[in-house]
C-alpha cells in the first residue's frame, strides 16, 4: 500500500497490526531503562518519541488489527503490542502528551539517534558503546528529566551540541 511522503508504514511480525507514523519526532534515542530493556529482552532499545495531544491529529495511526492490540503499563508507559505475535508496536506515556514507537519497524525510516537515556539503569554493556552520543542518567530537561550525565564530560559536549531535542516537551 502506498503511503504519502513523510509517512512511514509499520507492521508487527505476523502482519496483523499495521500502523503509520507521520511527521517529525520530538526525539530519537536509545533507551536503557530497565523496563524497556526487559520488555524487549535487550540491553537497550531504539526509540522515536512524538507529540500526542488529544486535540491534534496523532502522529501514530493504527490502520489495521485494532482487535489484536493489547497493552499493559510499566515504567510510566502504556505498552501496546500484538497479542498474536508479541511484537511491541507503540507506547503511550501515562503522564504527558507523548507517544513512542520503534524505528526498526518503520519501512524506509532513517534512524538518527542523538542520545542515550536512563543510562543509570544500564547494565555493563553501556561501557562498550563508543558512538560519542551523550549518555544521560535519566532524561534531558527538555523531556522532563534531571539533565544529568552519566559521565561529566558529556555535560559540556551536550551544552554545545547542535543535536539537542527538536522541540521541548509539550505542556
Ligand atoms: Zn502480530
Ligand atoms: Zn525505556
Amino acid at each position: 500500500m502506498a503511503t504519502p511522503a513523510g509517512t512511514f508504514r509499520a507492521d508487527c511480525t505476523c502482519g496483523k497490526v499495521v500502523f503509520t507514523v507521520t511527521g517529525e519526532p520530538l526525539a530519537q534515542f536509545y533507551c536503557h531503562c530497565s523496563d524497556c530493556s526487559r520488555y524487549h529482552s535487550t540491553h537497550y532499545v531504539e526509540v522515536l518519541v512524538y507529540r500526542d495531544k488529544p486535540d491534534e491529529e496523532s502522529h501514530i495511526r493504527l490502520l489495521e488489527g485494532e482487535q489484536y492490540v493489547n497493552c499493559f503499563s510499566s515504567g510510566g508507559q502504556v505498552r501496546h503490542f500484538c497479542r498474536e505475535c508479541g511484537t511491541a508496536v507503540f507506547n503511550k506515556k501515562e503522564s504527558s502528551g507523548m507517544m513512542g514507537t520503534f524505528p526498526v519497524l518503520l519501512d524506509g525510516f532513517k534512524f538518527q539517534p542523538t542520545m542515550h537515556l536512563y543510562c543509570s539503569q544500564s547494565k555493563a554493556y553501556l561501557k562498550g558503546i563508543t558512538d560519542g552520543l551523550p549518555k544521560f542518567k535519566d532524561l534531558p530537561t527538555e523531556l522532563g528529566g534531571t539533565g544529568e550525565f552519566a559521565v561529566a564530560k558529556w555535560q559540556r559536549e551536550w551544552s554545545n551540541s547542535p543535536t539537542r531535542c527538536a522541540s521541548p516537551v509539550p505542556k
